[in-house]
């Protein structure tokens, strides 16, 4: 794992997104189980909680019943006692025999015993002797029956009594039972208080064992909280509904979340004072390893996704890397750019077999290019070729088209056009030119004597003499049978025509030609003029020099005459 994947990892791409599916499962997985677990953790510890607060809340409630069921036995069973003893209640064994039992039960902070009128006539320490309790709850409701009583702050003895450790106020749990004679009559009342703290002290005793936080109340009929002291103050609690279930979740008075459990204490006796134990624990508390295990798991979760992405990432570098180079490989062939890259070594086979066919398929296509390339250039140089046949077509064809087969001079129709550009160039620069006319003599007589053969041959020499004897400049032409045309553009004047003329038909006149030998020829000269408006008049004022010559002998060159208006 390195820069380098983070650095290609675009979420687009295919690595990107296997990255994220995979993480993305990951933690979806990690979250369902988490909260799963979590769920299942709350619930079964709020139940071993409340079970817990539960066992404990009714080992409370029992030992306190069986604590207070022992004391009011214990008094009525004194009063019993008593009752058997001879003589007055101010009898010295009356109070060895509370001494005893003082002794036997140390809580019981006051022990003695009451007239009929609710004098005290004696007690323990000699409390509160000779004073009256004849208003007093318990006396009165001693005088009726066996009795336990709420539990109360002290009235009496508050001053008598040493101050509790805490400054906490002294409370009692009083006990009665009356003193009958064995006639029935009313002797007087037994009392006694017990020590709140001895109660609480029990209880708290069966809680001792609880978790942090777990708090034990003692609360009576009507709800309002007995102990601990601390609390004695707050409002009432409110019962718990549904008396079925061990235990529930209480919002206390002052918006704290409780698991509370709640039980009655129940004495077995007439003398049941409806007061019920609530065992609690705040829910934050209950929670607490709960809460431990989601922070461990939440922690567990984000270790596991950060593995699982580098996994994630490390898989599709995998998967993703031969694809990839698969993909610039592509795109290198599309661009030309050289050699294309394969993947190294892959093991997924069906990137294998992408690559096997992207390398087929590249090496058939740069084939086919090939094949087009070389075709492309035979094309070409087919293209040319046959533009250049073309060209010299059109040449030979315009060369056909100009000039005569047999001689390779000008032929009477290109002949003509020249003339009439000349004649043109000269109607507007008014600058002439010279034109003659040139015919073999008796050349009936050679074909006759030769052969035609024989005078194709004496034509083609006459041409020779023709280029021999005239200037570049001037036009040579064929102009039908054995008859020639040509145009002289530099000599202005009938003079010099004729001079040039005279050239050519000495020429051959001296010439040889083979098998016929002495051949002449003779020469019609003509100068064009402004009044010369037509080729054909032109090349007639020509011919009819040329007749002139022929009536005067043959072999020799006449002008036409100046002024001269041709026939049109
Ligand atoms: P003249 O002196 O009056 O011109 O006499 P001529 O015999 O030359 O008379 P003409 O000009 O009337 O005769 C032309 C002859 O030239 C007729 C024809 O047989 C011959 N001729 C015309 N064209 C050709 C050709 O191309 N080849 C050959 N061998 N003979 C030709
Ligand atoms: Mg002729
Ligand atoms: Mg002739």
């Amino acid at each position: 794992m390195s820069a380098y994947h983070l650095k290609k990892l675009r979420l687009h791409s295919l690595r990107g997104r296997l990255t994220l599916w995979l993480v993305g499962m990951a933690l979806l997985t990690l979250l369902s189980v988490g909260l799963y677990v979590g769920q299942l953790a709350t619930q079964q510890r709020a139940d071993s909680v409340g079970q817990a607060l539960h066992a404990t809340a009714t080992a409370a409630a029992q030992l306190m019943g069986a604590s207070l069921r022992e004391r009011e036995l214990d008094i009525a069973l004194l009063s019993q006692e008593l009752h058997v003893i001879q003589g007055p209640l101010s009898h010295p064994n009356v109070l060895q025999s509370l001494q005893l039992r003082r002794q036997a039960r140390n809580e019981l902070v006051w022990l003695g015993v009451v007239d009929a009128e609710g004098t005290v006539v004696q007690a323990v320490d000699g409390l509160l002797q000779g004073q009256s309790v004849a208003k007093r709850p318990w006396f009165l409701a001693g005088k009726e029956r066996v009795f336990t009583g709420d539990v109360h702050e002290a009235v009496l003895l508050a001053k008598l009594l040493p101050a509790t450790a805490t400054g906490e106020p002294l409370r009692f749990i009083d006990f009665a039972a009356p003193i009958r004679g064995r006639d029935g009559r009313l002797l007087g009342v037994v009392g006694a208080h017990a020590s709140w703290s001895w109660v609480t002290d029990t209880v708290q005793g069966a809680a001792r064992q609880a978790e942090r936080g777990t708090e034990l109340l003692i609360v009576d009929r009507q709800g309002n909280i007995l102990y601990p002291q601390a609390l004695v103050d707050q409002a009432p609690l409110q019962r718990n509904p549904d008396q079925q279930t061990p235990y529930t979740t209480v919002s206390s008075n002052d918006g704290s979340e409780y698991l509370s459990s709640e039980v009655q204490v129940d004495t077995q006796t007439d003398n049941n004072l409806g007061w019920r134990i609530v065992v609690r624990q705040p829910l934050d508390d209950a929670m607490a390893p709960v809460h431990a295990l989601r922070n461990r798991l939440i922690w567990l979760g984000v270790v596991a996704a950060l593995v699982f992405g580098l996994v994630a990432l490390a898989l599709a570098h995998t998967v993703s890397q031969p694809i990839e180079e698969l993909a610039d490989a592509a795109r290198r062939i599309e661009l030309r750019e050289g050699e294309p890259r394969y993947p190294q070594t892959t093991r997924v086979l069906e990137v294998q077999q992408l690559e096997q066919s992207i390398r087929s398929m590249t090496a058939s296509l740069l084939a086919r290019e090939q094949e087009l390339e070389t075709l492309n250039h035979t094309l070409e140089a087919q293209v040319l070729q046959r533009t250049h046949a073309l060209a010299a077509a059109n040449e030979e064809l315009e060369r056909l088209a100009t000039h005569d087969a047999l001689t390779g001079l000008h032929n009477r129709r290109h002949c003509d056009e020249r003339l009439a550009e000349r004649m043109a160039v000269g109607q507007r620069t008014g600058r002439t030119f010279a034109l003659l006319v040139l015919d073999a003599d008796h050349f009936k007589q050679i074909n006759d004597r030769f052969g035609h053969a024989t005078g194709d041959a004496v034509l083609q020499q006459l041409a020779q003499v023709l280029r021999t004897y005239t200037r570049s400049t001037d036009l040579l032409a064929r102009y039908g049978g054995e008859e020639f045309v040509v145009i002289l553009p530099e000599n202005e004047s009938v003079d010099d025509a004729v001079a040039a003329a005279e050239k050519i038909r000495v020429a051959v006149d001296k010439g040889t030609f083979a098998e016929v030998g002495h051949v002449t020829v003779s020469i019609g000269v003509c100068l064009w003029e402004l009044s010369d408006l037509s080729v054909a008049g032109l090349v007639h004022r020509a011919d009819l020099a040329l007749y002139q010559a022929k009536r005067l002998g043959r072999n020799r060159v006449e002008a036409a005459p100046a002024g001269q208006v041709a026939p049109t």
